[in-house]
C-alpha cells in the first residue's frame, strides 16, 4: 500500500480531531504530503473518523489524480492540494469546523492576539475569507490567498484551516487556535480583551524558536 505510514497517521489524527470535539460527524478533513513521492494521503469524503481505516485513505498527486484508493477523496481536495502547491514548507493540512473558530468565521472576524499561542500560526492574526461553498476551487483559492504568510485561515461561515510542517504541527495549531478563539469569544462576552502588541508578538515568535525540546523531540508550537 502506498504511503502506509501517512495513511495510518491520517486515521490516527482523524480520531484525535473527532475525540477532541474539533469536528462533529464527518465534518473536516486532513491530509499529509510526501514531497519525495509528489503524493498526498487525504481522508475519504463522508466517512466517520472512527470508521476510517488506512485503506479508506486516498492517495493522490497534486493535480488530484488518484494514484491509489477505492474511496472518493475529501470534497476539499482542491484546498489541500493548493496549500501544498503554494506553501512549500507545508506537509500537513487540517480542516475543522471547531465551534469557536467557526463562530468568528460566521462573524467574518479574524482571530486576534488575545493570547500568545496565536503566534503558532506564524502571524498575529488569523484572517477570514468571504463565504464560498464547500468543495469549490473558489474556496481553495480564497483560503490560500487570504492566509498569505499565515499558517492558518478562517473560512467564512464554514470553519478553520491550519497547516504545518507535519501532522502533529498542523493538528496542534488547530487545537491551539480553537483555544485562542474560545478565549477571544469569552473575553468579548464580558469586556474588551487586551490585545498583545506587534512587539510582544515578534518577541513570542523568537521565543517559540527555542521553546521546548530541541528539533525532533518537540511536540508543541
Ligand atoms: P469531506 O467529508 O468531503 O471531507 O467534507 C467535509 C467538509 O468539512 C467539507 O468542507
Ligand atoms: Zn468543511
Amino acid at each position: 500500500m502506498l504511503l502506509q505510514e501517512e495513511r495510518e497517521l491520517v486515521v490516527e489524527y482523524g480520531k484525535k480531531m473527532s475525540a477532541a470535539g474539533l469536528s462533529t460527524g464527518t465534518s473536516g478533513n486532513i491530509s499529509i504530503y510526501a514531497p519525495e513521492h509528489g503524493l498526498l494521503a487525504i481522508s475519504p469524503s463522508g466517512i466517520g473518523y472512527f470508521d476510517t481505516r488506512p485503506e479508506d485513505v486516498v492517495v493522490m498527486d497534486l493535480e488530484a489524480k488518484i494514484v491509489e484508493g477505492t474511496r472518493k477523496p475529501s470534497s476539499e481536495w482542491a484546498l489541500h492540494t493548493l496549500f501544498y502547491k503554494r506553501k512549500p514548507h507545508v506537509r500537513s493540512v487540517v480542516h475543522t469546523h471547531s465551534m469557536y473558530c467557526t463562530t468568528f468565521a460566521v462573524l467574518g472576524r479574524p482571530l486576534q492576539a488575545v493570547h500568545y499561542a496565536i503566534a503558532g500560526a506564524g502571524a498575529a492574526e488569523v484572517p477570514c475569507t468571504p463565504y464560498y461553498p464547500f468543495g469549490t476551487l473558489e474556496l481553495a483559492e480564497a483560503a490560500v490567498e487570504t492566509a498569505g504568510k499565515c499558517d492558518a485561515v478562517l473560512l467564512g461561515n464554514h470553519g478553520l484551516v491550519a497547516c504545518g510542517k507535519d501532522m502533529a504541527g498542523a493538528y496542534g495549531l488547530a487545537l491551539n487556535l480553537e483555544y485562542v478563539a474560545e478565549l477571544q469569544y469569552r473575553t468579548l462576552c464580558i469586556g474588551t480583551p487586551n490585545l498583545l502588541s506587534r512587539e510582544d508578538m515578534e518577541d513570542v515568535s523568537k521565543r517559540f524558536q527555542s521553546y521546548g525540546q530541541p528539533e525532533g523531540g518537540k511536540t508543541g508550537y
